[in-house]
């Protein structure tokens, strides 16, 4: 069992070995937490004032900018060595801060490496496009710029791998980064930050092109406000969007919003069960459902709903459920008290609409935080309780006869980032991902665990922003539409004669 001193011991070698020196203070009104022992492990300093820091990387943008792409990409496979290099502290400071298993902390911090190299080969793909001109002797072109400064806040679920999406890319791209990361993860934030000051001073530039704030959210609406901030890449609740994204908008700034998730997965009678039950169970209990992609909904057709609801039962009882440091553990603490009286509150609010729970009681493992067991909740019809994201793991089962009533279920939530369907049959599954309005839609996959090739993220109340692999570097950046004439004339688009 890892006690609180070993938990202060963990993170004070994991900060040493990253760089990090953490100053001793009494007083500060910030404090370093973790879920597992349910205090606070020693106060934090919240570092420079925010206005001077978002100042500091607004100068530093016209020099970064200048810098070659591919030059630029080397900080970024700077950054990845030495995440490498730092991977086990990195888990470490993961699982302290969010409670995540090794295994899935280890993961996570695999999704770091695995953007900076996305990013560094992204440093000579940054390619623009030519286009015939209607017009003799012109050539259009499309050129795409760094938009200048973007600021990056995020959420306490993925403390380190949003940022990484976010700057690994920003960077390439010739932006300056300042990242405002949860409160609740300020050393993992101080860990990443170290690692990038170091790798861009090691390969000769200002570390002001990266510079961190730590703090609240009113940090946070300092970002939201600052003209000098291009662009906002928001991670986090759907409530936090709805303030975020309005006031960037105010001031004709950019915002690139992940939001909140209410993940569904439909499973047909010709699924292949065993397939779909083991998926299911890592995609609604891993990471104690709180990952914006947890299944929170699963879709069954009737005739196989009691069998598949049978072995997801049967799993959810006999999950490891305990410290996240053991080997053996699958379900980790949940963040705070708040988060299992909001599950406690949801699975009240479903009995009265009809539901029968099984499991979500808690589990007192003597650490001090606090732990829950994965529910299952079977409802007699769509329900006003399964429309809500509730940041624990609650799955909800609804049953269905006919695939088109299974897609409506499917899409007849607020939140659009992601699902899946379990079928054998090819023309179900074309049938749902032609219908399927997630931005992540998935074929004998559950709804968690992307892969940072794609491009990840949501629609509807999940905010519609992209993020990581694919062409979602596009949004870190300018396009600029250039029409030159080298035929020595004078010559107006659609024939137009001025004389
Ligand atoms: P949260 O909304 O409470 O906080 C997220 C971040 O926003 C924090 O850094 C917080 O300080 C900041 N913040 C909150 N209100 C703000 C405001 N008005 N102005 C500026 N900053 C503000 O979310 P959380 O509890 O940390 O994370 C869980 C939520 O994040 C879930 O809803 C989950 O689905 C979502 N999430 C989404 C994605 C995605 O990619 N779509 C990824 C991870 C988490």
């Amino acid at each position: 069992m890892t006690s609180h001193d070993d938990l202060v011991d963990r993170a004070r070698r994991a900060l040493t070995a990253v760089g990090v020196s953490l100053p001793e203070m009494s007083d500060s009104p910030m404090s370093a937490r973790s879920p597992i022992s349910g205090s606070d492990l020693f106060p934090l300093s919240a570092g420079g004032d925010p206005a001077a820091e978002i100042g500091r990387a607004s100068a530093a943008f016209s020099g970064w900018r200048e810098v070659p792409a591919p030059v630029r990409g080397r900080v970024v496979k700077r950054l990845g060595r030495l995440i490498s290099e730092h991977q086990e502290h990195l888990a470490d400071l993961v699982t302290i801060e969010a409670g995540k298993i090794r295994s899935e902390a280890l993961g996570e911090v695999q999704e770091m490496v695995d953007i900076c190299d996305l990013a560094v080969g992204l440093s000579r793909q940054l390619f623009g496009r030519t286009m015939p001109s209607e017009r003799i002797g012109h050539r259009l072109q499309e050129t795409w710029y760094p938009v200048g400064e973007v600021g990056v806040i995020s959420a306490f679920n993925f403390p380190v791998a949003v940022w990484s999406w976010n700057t690994a890319v920003a960077l390439v791209c010739g932006n300056t980064v300042v990242w405002k990361p949860s409160e609740l993860t300020s050393l993992c934030a101080l860990a990443c930050s170290a690692l990038v000051e170091r790798a861009l001073v090691e390969e000769g530039h200002s570390p002001d092109v990266h510079r961190l704030l730590l703090g609240d959210r009113s940090v946070g609406e300092l970002l939201v406000d600052d003209p000098r901030v291009a662009l906002v890449s928001a991670t986090g609740s759907t409530r936090m969007g709805q303030q975020v994204g309005p006031r960037v908008a105010a001031r004709f700034g950019r915002s690139l919003l992940e939001l909140g998730g209410n993940n569904a997965v439909i499973v047909t009678a010709s699924a292949d069960l065993d397939l779909a039950v083991s998926s299911m169970v890592f995609a609604a209990a891993g990471t104690a459902g709180q990952r914006c992609t947890t299944q929170r909904r699963l879709l069954v057709h009737r005739s196989v709903a009691d069998e598949v609801c049978r072995r997801l039962e049967r799993a959810f009882a006999s999950l490891p459920v305990g410290d996240p440091f053991d080997e053996h553990t699958l379900v980790g603490p949940l963040i705070s008290e708040h988060a299992a009286d909001q599950m406690a509150s949801a699975l009240d609010a479903a009995r009265k609409q009809g539901g029968t729970v099984t499991g979500g009681e808690r589990v007192d493992t003597g650490m001090g935080g606090v732990w829950v067991r994965p529910a299952l909740v079977r409802l007699p019809e769509q329900a006003g309780v399964v429309l809500t994201e509730t940041f624990a793991p609650i799955l909800y089962v609804l049953t269905w006869d006919d695939l088109d009533e299974a897609i409506t279920l499917h899409n007849a939530v607020p939140q659009g980032l992601s699902g899946g369907i379990f079928t054998r049959d090819q023309a179900e599954a074309e049938r749902y991902l032609a219908a399927a309005d997630t931005g992540i839609a998935n074929v004998n996959v559950a709804t968690s665990g992307a892969e940072i090739g794609g491009a990840f993220g949501g629609e509807k109340q999940t905010g519609g922003g992209r993020e990581s692999g694919s062409d979602a570097w596009r949004g870190y950046m300018r396009r600029q539409t250039a029409t030159i004439n080298y035929s020595g004339h004078v010559a107006l688009a659609q024939g137009v004669d001025f004389g």
